[in-house]
């Protein structure tokens, strides 16, 4: 799951950034809602956490930017002060829900998988190639029953790879939905992480599910 936070207050998006990696997600972060906005219409992301008051362009004129570009993206506002006015203008901009600053990051982690879940609605829970099943809520992975375990970023990997099966994902690709925005793509890096995930999932099992195509990247395959 990739998650962009606009927030300008450094230690508070640091702070998120930080807990949501810890919890298996990649995590992007902009410091003004100028480049959140170009960002969060540029780059994929499965959920955004915006604040309001915002450098540049306040976040309500963000939101109200991405859903007039049809961008659909599940959005968490930040707010500091919680007055009605704010909360009703914001959901009516098109948020959908909100946080009040300061808060628990428990609070926030709730909030983020009950927003998944909603968006999840075509999205399986489980996603399976031959016996290989993830459970994305408890990120939880076994093959033929057995349980394996995956680093965070193994299991971003796997992730997406799952959720595009039978498709060839390219290594920049896989990059780019792995590490942050600002990351320096080295795709070397990838096939590091391919090889472990390799000896996690198909060493010991009689069939292979992960190829590589060569000069290409990578796929998943049920058969
Ligand atoms: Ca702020």
């Amino acid at each position: 799951m990739k998650v962009l936070i606009i927030e300008d207050e450094k230690k508070v998006s640091s702070f998120i950034k930080r807990g949501l990696e810890e919890e298996y997600y990649t995590v992007d972060v902009a410091y003004d809602g100028k480049t959140g906005e170009s960002m969060a219409l540029n780059e994929e992301y499965d959920v955004i956490l915006l604040d309001i008051m915002l450098p540049q362009k306040d976040g309500i004129a963000v939101l109200k930017t991405l859903r007039g570009e049809k961008i659909s993206t599940p959005v968490l506002l930040l707010t500091a002060k919680h007055t009605i006015e704010e909360k009703v203008e914001g959901l009516d901009a098109g948020a959908d829900d909100y946080l009040t600053k300061p808060f628990a990051f428990e609070e926030l982690l709730a909030r983020l998988r009950a927003l998944l879940r909603r968006s999840e609605t075509d999205k399986s829970i489980h996603l399976k190639a031959a016996d290989l099943i993830l459970d994305t809520q408890t990120h939880n992975v076994t093959r033929n029953g057995i349980e394996i375990t995956l680093t965070p970023k193994e299991y971003s990997i796997l992730e997406y790879l799952l959720r595009n099966k039978n498709r060839v994902i390219s290594r920049t690709k896989l990059s780019e939905h792995v590490y942050d925005y600002h990351f320096d793509t080295d795709t070397n890096v990838i096939d590091v992480y391919i090889n472990k995930l390799r000896n996690k999932i198909d060493k010991d099992f009689d069939k292979q599910l992960l190829h590589t195509v060569r000069g290409v990247g990578y796929i998943i395959k049920d058969n």
